[in-house]
């Protein structure tokens, strides 16, 4: 694997400005990554949120832009676009982009929903090379004729797993009929099923393919616990996590809005500092809640899956779900956002007796099984933890057995 960014050929300028961040040396996906989109070749990439993914993408973009002939800025037609499924990682990819390409002259924008089209339009005419936007705001554009695509060299799907969850074929079946065919695509995704592997076959061509790790496995740094207890004291067990146990700050994912201002308004009454981060807010109140978290003044962010996707906050070290996500995937992007750069996290899950088939489809996800443990003062009552029906006779057994490990689990460590 090369040593330095030297070695992947990154132009000394993009080098010194790396340097200037303290990247001292590219990560996996960055050293596999960056030779091969310089050669141009389109790219099939498994990568989480935290493994280094923008710049993997972003730096040899930048790079190839740098090297085109250079239009004046007015005259300037967009060459590289990045897709992403979420205002909040659109910001994040923006931020990214301004800082990697702070000494490049190159110029970037973004448009994402939620928020006034007007000054997006405005911002727009003033010529931009790099364009991040989400996909229904970028169709609003292009009807409204702000922009064109036509000249487009470079199309990146960033948490492309994600855009496809939330619905977006549609969308990006009308973006690409507007998209030259000639160009370079590079395709990110955390997880991978049927739906994106056929999304690949029709965006890429010949793509090299790139995993960092293993698809639909965990960060190996995260640990895992799952906490047995019942529906009825979660809350309390959340609140006693973050202020007897020190798990703070945290983030916390409820798999409801409602859950998620309940826990929140429940954590504050308890003297944390807790707030929540759902679809209801505006799109101000939503970056002041990350703004707040990411100054540390909080010890809680209370989050949806769709709110928290692509949230970049470092040195977070507690990630607790309420139950498991609907979405067996959504599993692993929660738990990915701890653990990150080398830092040992902790990915806690309660677990009701409703939610154990979730439990079971994240296991088929991981393929492997999660330990059950109770938490001490929290023990759940054995006799409401009964199993939900199950579908089949194996379900039958697994659950069965499962009761029978958590019967014989006297101190709160028993692993199945
Ligand atoms: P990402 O996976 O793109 O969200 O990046 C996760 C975090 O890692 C971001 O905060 C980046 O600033 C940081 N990062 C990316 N590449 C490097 C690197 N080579 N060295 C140190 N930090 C990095």
């Amino acid at each position: 694997m090369p040593a330095s960014f030297a070695d992947l050929t990154l132009s000394p300028r993009l080098q010194q400005t790396l340097r200037e961040l303290g990247y001292d040396q590219p990560t996996p996906i960055q050293s596999a990554a960056i030779p091969l989109v310089l050669a141009g070749r389109d790219l099939l990439a498994g990568a989480q949120t935290g493994t280094g993914k923008t710049a993997a993408f972003v730096l040899p973009i930048l790079q190839l832009l740098m090297a085109q002939q250079a239009e004046p800025a007015a005259f300037r037609p967009i060459r590289a676009l990045v897709l992403v499924p979420t205002r909040e990682l659109a910001v994040q990819v923006h931020e990214s982009v301004l800082r990697y390409g702070k000494e490049t002259g190159l110029t970037c924008a973004l448009v994402y929903g939620g928020v006034s089209i007007a000054a997006q339009v405005e911002a727009l005419k003033s010529g931009v090379d790099l364009l991040i936007a989400t996909p229904g705001r970028l169709l609003d554009h292009l009807r409204q004729g702000a922009l064109s695509l036509a000249n487009l060299t470079h199309l990146v799907f960033d948490e492309a797993d994600r855009m496809l969850d939330m619905g977006f074929m549609d969308e990006i079946t009308a973006l690409l009929k507007q998209i030259p065919a000639e160009r370079q695509t590079l395709l990110f995704s955390a997880t991978c099923d049927d739906n994106l592997y056929a999304l690949s076959k029709i965006l890429l061509r010949d793509p090299a393919l790139i995993e960092v790790a293993p698809r639909n496995t965990t960060a190996a740094e995260v640990e895992q616990r799952v906490y047995a207890v019942d529906g009825d004291r979660k809350l309390a067990l959340v609140e006693h996590l973050l202020k007897e146990k020190g798990y703070a700050p945290a983030l916390i994912f409820s798999r409801t809005r409602q859950g998620a201002d309940q826990l929140a308004q429940r954590l504050g009454k308890g003297g944390i500092n807790a707030l929540a981060l759902h679809g209801d807010l505006s799109q101000s109140a939503r970056e002041n809640v990350l703004l707040e978290f990411r100054a540390g003044t909080l010890q809680a962010l209370v989050a949806t899956d769709v709110a928290a996707r692509g949230l970049d906050i470092s040195d977070l070290n507690y990630v607790i779900n309420l139950e498991f996500p609907y979405q067996p995937e959504d599993y692993v992007h929660r738990i990915g956002r701890t653990g990150r750069a080398g830092n040992k996290g902790l990915a806690i899950t309660l677990l009701s007796p409703d939610d154990a088939p979730q439990l079971e489809k994240v296991e088929a996800v991981l393929d492997t099984r999660l330990p059950q443990q109770w938490f001490p003062g929290f023990e759940p009552d054995l006799t409401r933890f009964d199993p939900a029906p199950r579908r089949s006779s194996k379900g039958a057994q697994k659950q069965k057995a499962r009761k029978q490990a958590l019967s014989g689990n006297k101190g709160g460590k028993g692993k199945r």
